[in-house]
């Protein structure tokens, strides 16, 4: 899909290591084992579908085994091809490493357009699929753990997980073979919203440094920011909820497949979204400009451009012509290496889709930890935490009314005080600390190197830098 002479996806993520390690001293050899993709497998399998049996093709790629399980989403694209998946699993190498979830990289990928089957079709081809890879122990707990990306989410998830369990009746740990698993089949809270929820803390993180902020030639804080999202999926949909909801921001664009919604005055998410649910696409939709042409709308005038939908499409055509001065990768690979040269050169600061979108995985990791310890994070220590609380509560009262001074705690601060953490609240917790430690560990290198001027070199030189590390510990 590269316009022009543009490298592939794959090669535009091997360019982007490439420019890391030329500022590191690796042992030799370690430099091309790590950005090499270990394996990939292909596999054509058939289902009977309406009367006839129709071939799909299927890919899981395995790029890095420094830590197992292997972690990646399965994705149910047209596109998909074999570098696309590739590159799509040497980017999770880089982005576990980066948000530090013990995993190594991995992808998948089905070619199949779900538009065009209905959900009980969708049912029979995910679970064949799931059946080739494992038996293959390309999903397995402890080997091999898939999880939503394009095209797939919880129900896709929900049949992998069942598809596992019923080929390996006596895996106590069978739940932990599939991240992005509805509430009700072994999920998290919170998992749907992760890597919306993730791209909303690394803003806030980032928006945290007037420094940083100052490099994008921006200043104070999220409130009132203008922003254009592109694909208003789980990824998108979810940043810019929460963005325009709790940060203030105006979102001034979307742009979906079938053309973008533009409102300077900022537009309601909750009604767009509702609005593709139904018809499909931004089409007929009556509060807001249509413009039909959406891809041209990511070089619309805004403060913070998100491509939230697929790769490459910001490239060597537009990326002159863009206008935002901060770009933040939600999707993966949005932006092509020739394009990052350019964007660099003007100036745009770009927050590195592996830190960027690491609120999925990060989340995936919290899932597949509590099916391992088939616990619900916060069950033990909930009550506990409000009879503590409570005891404070208490005293404090007995304080004021034997002093006599008359005050009081308010009920909003007696509600939220004495309320323990449920699992949403610890997953939100624990997935802010991550993009937090994360963006510090970039940000310390963006500004301590006189030869890294960009976060997302700074973003592979912490990754591979602790890959390099995980090989030196086994001896490799
Ligand atoms: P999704 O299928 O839920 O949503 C994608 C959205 O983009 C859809 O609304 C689709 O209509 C739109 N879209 C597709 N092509 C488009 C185009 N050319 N122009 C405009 N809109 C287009 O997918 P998602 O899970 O939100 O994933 C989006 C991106 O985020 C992908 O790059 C994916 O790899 C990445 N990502 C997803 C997760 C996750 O947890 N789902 C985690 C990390 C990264």
């Amino acid at each position: 899909m590269q316009p022009g002479n543009e490298p592939s996806f794959r090669q535009s993520v091997d360019l982007m290591f490439n420019r890391a390690v030329a500022l590191m001293d690796l042992p030799p050899g370690l430099e091309e084992k790590i950005r090499v993709c270990n394996a990939t497998y292909k596999v054509r399998f058939g289902v009977r579908l309406r009367g006839q049996i129709e071939t799909f093709v299927g890919y899981r790629s395995v790029h890095s085994e420094h830590m197992e399980p292997v972690k990646g989403g399965i994705r149910f694209s047209l596109g998909v091809n074999q570098d696309e998946v590739e590159a799509l699993a040497a980017l999770m190498t880089y982005k576990c490493a980066l948000v530090e979830a013990p995993f190594g990289g991995s992808k998948g990928g089905l070619c199949v357009d779900p538009g065009q089957y209905d959900e009980h079709e969708m049912e029979l081809i995910t679970r064949r699929f799931a059946y080739e890879l494992i038996k293959r122990d390309l999903i397995n707990p402890s080997q091999n753990v898939p999880a939503p990306d394009m095209g797939t989410g919880e129900r896709e998830m929900a049949w992998i997980a069942d598809q596992y369990a019923r080929m390996n009746t006596t895996d106590i740990n069978a739940r932990a073979c599939v991240t992005g698993k509805p509430p009700h089949a072994g999920g998290i809270a919170g998992r749907v919203e992760a890597t919306g929820r993730g791209v909303q803390y690394a803003l806030q993180e980032y928006f945290r440094h007037p420094e940083d902020v100052a490099k994008s030639g921006l200043s104070g804080s999220l409130d009132g920011k203008r922003v254009i999202v592109q694909g208003l999926g789980n990824v998108g949909y979810h940043a810019a909820s929460f963005l325009s909801a709790e940060d203030g921001c105006k979102i001034t664009a979307i742009i979906e497949r079938d053309g973008a919604l533009v409102d300077e005055r900022g537009l309601d998410v909750e009604a767009v979204h509702h609005w593709i649910a139904k018809h499909g696409g931004v089409t007929g939709y009556a509060d807001a400009t249509h413009v039909a042409d959406g891809a041209k709308v990511l070089e619309n005038d805004c403060d913070i451009l998100i491509p939230a939908a697929m790769e490459g499409v910001i490239n060597l055509t537009n990326a002159a012509k863009i206008k935002a001065s901060l770009i933040i990768e939600a999707a993966n690979g949005p932006v092509t290496a020739g394009a990052d040269d350019v964007l660099r050169e003007k100036g745009v600061v770009i927050i590195p889709d592996m830190f960027a979108n690491g609120g999925g995985v990060t989340v995936s990791y919290f899932e597949w930890v509590k099916n391992l310890s088939h616990i619900r994070f916060g069950r033990m220590q909930r009550r506990q935490e409000e009879a503590r609380h409570q005891l404070v509560v208490d005293e404090l009262e007995r304080l004021s009314a034997s002093s006599g001074t008359g005050w009081t705690l308010s009920p909003d601060f007696k509600e939220k005080y004495l309320r323990g953490a449920d699992e949403l609240e610890l997953v939100r917790s624990g997935l802010d600390d991550t993009m937090r430690a994360a963006y510090q560990s970039m940000r310390e290198v963006w500004h301590s190197r006189d030869d890294v001027d960009d976060l997302r070199v700074s973003a592979y030189l912490v990754a591979i830098g602790r890959v390099a590390a995980s090989y030196k510990a086994k001896g490799l």
